[in-house]
């Protein structure tokens, strides 16, 4: 798998607003966008910082896997997102090796990318994002 860098950390909050204002606060950095991802019941807010992204993810449904994830876990890092080359080719590689993925097919994330997860049974207990990254 060819990964070029850490797309962005996924970070789960209960309140959107009240944590882009903490991380704007705190970093001195401004949120850019906000975008809803109807298909997985979230809404997400991004900070850019230098090739990588904090993308902070509140549940837009109660029964969503993010509000089940917070009501389990608490608020904090949810997923760590890497930047691939051909997606589904990793996605296949990924398979053969009996790697379980939460995804069979890419999806649409935020910003129109092509993503899919690894699930975190196959990643040390870890959430993995893979991003479609055109640019490598
Ligand atoms: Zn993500």
């Amino acid at each position: 798998m060819k990964l070029s860098h850490i797309e962005h950390i996924g970070i789960a909050v209960k309140d959107l607003q009240s944590s882009i204002e903490l991380y704007e606060k705190i970093f001195g950095i401004k949120c850019y966008k906000t975008e809803e991802i109807a298909s997985q019941k979230v809404i997400t807010a991004f900070f850019r910082i230098g090739t990588t992204r904090i993308e902070l993810l509140a549940s837009t449904d109660p029964e969503s896997s993010l509000a089940k994830f917070i009501e389990k876990k608490g608020e904090g890092v949810h997923h760590i997102a890497f930047a691939v080359n051909e997606l589904e080719k990793q996605l296949d590689d990924a398979r053969a090796q009996g790697i379980r993925l939460v995804n069979e097919k890419s999806e649409k994330g935020a910003e129109g990318l092509d993503i899919a997860f690894i699930h975190p049974r196959s990643a040390s207990g870890v959430l993995i994002e893979l991003c479609e990254d055109k640019s490598i």
